[in-house]
């Protein structure tokens, strides 16, 4: 199934658009919405004194199976206020968030950090009271600022109409991190939170959080779970996820607790998959490369099916974004040699 974007939309994720023809159709997940933000469950989960998960109900059984799962997030309770990790996609989810956060606290949210441009991770940010202080990516703030209504028309064409994406309006955020920067906040009794751009991990508007007492990590859409799924490549890079995916990997210790963007609590161990198929992705595209295989014929040989274990979204994103996007990148660097 296809379905035209939307001209504006396709603006958006331009480089997505480098394997397209100029009427672009963009091929479409097997199930549409990918999960549906007026069915999810968000609970808490509480990693240590003041450091919380929120994790949707269903991501306890279903993230081994496959099943992709609604964005996850958390919040730091400090000595002045809270510290919010990701809001969701609608008021609805955002609602639950904030209950959350009061069945433990009734400190003020002094500060709210997105990890992504993508509307589920940021898009309820207009909910928050005023005086919160939004933390992005510095692109990412850039991004959302000049194309929101895109960015919109796209969270709708795979999470549906009437869940309330309609209604979010675009609130920007008031500290940014640039590329290859970092910044630390200080939430008092030791508890520093820093915020990490590593350059591209997804997609050029990525951030990670990373709290060294307690070693979280919230990983973003980078690390969407861990296995079966795949990264999701669709902003058309690949190189500099590959190397940023391992940098970020290697950075963690053996003993971290990683909440992924889209799945249950899991350790460094558990998002090795990713590093994993990345990894055996750019070799075997290499190899097509240097056999001068097209993209069709590289389409052909790179199904890396010791790697497809039952994620509903395997095929979508791997012969879609994930390949084409190693296949361009791969090709590219060979030229330039
Ligand atoms: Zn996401």
């Amino acid at each position: 199934m296809k379905q035209h974007v939307p001209a504006l939309a396709a603006a958006i994720f331009s480089t997505l658009l480098f394997s397209l023809p100029a009427r672009a159709q963009f091929p479409l997940p097997p199930q549409i919405p990918i999960w549906d933000a007026n069915k999810v469950e968000l609970t808490l989960h509480k990693i240590r004194t003041d450091v919380y998960a929120i994790i949707p109900a269903t991501a306890a059984a279903e993230t081994a199976k496959g099943i992709p799962q609604a964005t996850t997030g958390g919040f730091i309770v400090g000595e002045k206020g809270v510290l919010l990790i990701e809001v969701m996609l609608t008021k609805r989810l955002f609602d639950q968030q904030i209950k959350l956060i009061r069945s433990v606290t009734s400190k003020p949210i002094s500060y709210a950090v997105n990890t992504s441009d993508h509307g589920d991770h940021c898009f309820t940010n207009y909910l928050l009271p005023a005086s919160t202080i939004i933390i992005q990516n510095e692109f990412a703030k850039e991004n959302l600022e000049k194309n929101y209504e895109n960015i919109k028309q796209f969270m709708l064409m795979l999470f549906g109409k009437n869940r309330g994406i309609e209604a979010t309006t675009f609130r920007p955020a008031d500290i940014v991190i640039p590329k290859n920067q970092n910044l630390k906040i200080d939430l008092g009794k030791g508890k520093v939170v820093e915020f990490i751009n590593a350059g591209i991990a997804q997609s050029p508007a990525d951030l990670f959080v990373w709290l060294a007492s307690s070693k979280v990590f919230w990983a973003g859409n980078s690390f969407i779970s861990e296995k079966p799924a795949i990264p999701w490549l669709f902003d058309g890079y690949f190189l500099e996820p590959a190397i940023n995916l391992k940098k970020m990997y290697d950075f963690l210790p053996d003993d971290a607790i990683v909440v992924p963007g889209h799945g249950r609590i899991t350790t460094k161990a558990g998002i090795k998959f990713t590093v994993d198929y990345v990894e055996a992705l750019k070799r075997n595209v290499e190899d097509a490369v240097d056999k001068s295989f097209t993209l069709e014929q590289t389409k052909e040989a790179v199904k890396m099916n010791e790697f497809n274990q039952h994620y509903i979204l395997f095929d979508w994103l791997h012969f879609n974004f994930n390949l084409p996007a190693a296949y361009k990148d791969i090709k590219a660097a060979r030229n330039t040699k």
